[in-house]
């Protein structure tokens, strides 16, 4: 069995990323300034965007967002059950209404069929979340967009790389929003942001990410001489630090680099997984580009022998780390009671949540270190 125990999701930082933080300390200025600059700029040559807008999370990028189309009270927000809470927040705190609808039992990404199915006269934006790194279907999403007149925001936190028929995921919707917290593709430790092809969903971002001070209030104490802000709008305390984007500037520079790794392990996991009883993630669409964020399997006891929970302690006591994304979203009681939803009644995402278990699938996993991961499944299931 493995020594050390293999922490789940730990992030590959060099030496680059360790001498660009430092680089910062000595020079005094740590918090927004011109290596968030310069960050934001390398993400939109990236994804080919005019406009980004770097914040401290991508809950903070949603919920701005949000706010920045121009919900009111009682205005309803399409998502998916299979995803992360912090999606669902971000649509209750900019006072709308979360509508709930299933996802699709293989791709376990929104069905949008279940979308068009669940708009109605308040429905004003859908937020799609491209799951585990695979692309959602966005020639349909966004038909029934154009044709319901409704806004998209992409949820890309796990989908950095992705690409849906020769186009980049966040570049379909009106703003788009990415995680850089520690387990995700790229990290900057915690951190997010925003790209959009509207100048004017940018200035929003930008005027509300930092208290709501008018536009570069963040220079107002540079060498060009004191500048006074005024305050537009009660804002939040949102913005990226230069701390944070000095480990994003070289994270982003090594995000093929890295998703070439991701990809060899997730190659190496399906084939050893072929003949074990439990479901590997269905095969990559064609014509897509997977991020290959999350290596999923689902562990059915019917067909295990071993119940997802207790498969997890097996594997915790092998030495692997490991983690579920997600439990479907009506599995907690806040939405649950609010809402007055049944998990059930969403079979797809609840079949998923009890049954999926995520395995290591850093870049930074060395080949040792897939090995140890599926011989420790090997034996847990073995046991079952
Ligand atoms: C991680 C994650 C978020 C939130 O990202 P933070 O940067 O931690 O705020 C939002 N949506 C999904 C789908 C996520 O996985």
């Amino acid at each position: 069995m493995r020594k050390d125990f293999l922490v789940f999701g730990s992030p590959l930082i060099g030496e680059e990323e360790i001498k660009e933080v430092v680089d910062s300390l000595r020079s005094g200025w740590i918090g927004t300034g011109p290596k968030v600059a310069k960050f934001e700029k390398m993400f939109r040559e990236y994804k080919g965007v005019p406009f980004a807008v770097a914040l401290n999370s991508c809950t903070a990028a949603l919920h701005l967002s949000l706010l920045a189309i121009g919900l009111k009270p009682g205005d309803e927000v399409i998502t998916t059950t299979m995803t992360f809470c912090a999606s669902v927040n971000a649509i209750i705190h900019a006072k709308a209404t979360p509508v709930f609808v299933d996802c699709q039992r293989d791709t376990m990404n929104v069905d949008p069929r279940e979308i068009e199915k669940n708009i109605t006269h308040k429905t004003r934006a859908i937020l799609p979340v491209h799951f585990a790194g695979r692309p959602c279907d966005m020639d349909a999403i966004m038909d029934i967009a154009k044709k319901h007149k409704l806004k998209v925001i992409e949820d890309c936190a796990h989908a950095i790389e992705a690409e849906y028929k020769g186009n980049k995921t966040g570049t379909f919707g009106d703003l788009a929003c990415f995680s850089f917290y520690v387990t995700k593709n790229i990290i900057t430790g915690e951190g997010g942001m925003v790209i959009t092809l509207h100048e004017e969903y940018a200035d929003t971002i930008k005027v509300l990410g930092l208290h709501g001070m008018s536009r570069d209030a963040w220079k107002r104490f540079s060498d060009d001489g004191y500048k006074h802000y005024q305050v537009v709008y009660p804002g939040f305390k949102y913005n990226m630090m230069d701390l944070q984007a000095s480990i994003g500037i070289h994270q982003l520079k090594k995000v093929q680099a890295n998703w070439k790794k991701r990809k060899a392990i997730w190659s190496a996991y399906n084939k050893a997984f072929k003949d074990m009883p439990v479901e590997t993630p269905a095969p990559v669409e064609g014509n897509t580009k997977h991020a290959f964020h999350l290596y999923t399997i689902l562990v059915d006891k019917e067909k295990t022998g071993i119940s997802r929970d207790a498969f997890l302690d097996a594997m915790t006591l092998e030495n692997i780390g490991v983690g579920v994304h997600y439990r479907s979203i009506l599995t907690h009681p806040y939405y649950q009671q609010t809402f007055k939803l049944n998990p059930e009644d969403y079979p797809n995402s609840y079949y998923i949540g009890e049954r999926t278990v995520s395995l290591p699938f850093s870049a930074k996993l060395t080949d040792k270190d897939v090995n140890d991961v599926i011989e420790a499944v090997r034996r847990v299931l073995g046991k079952g």
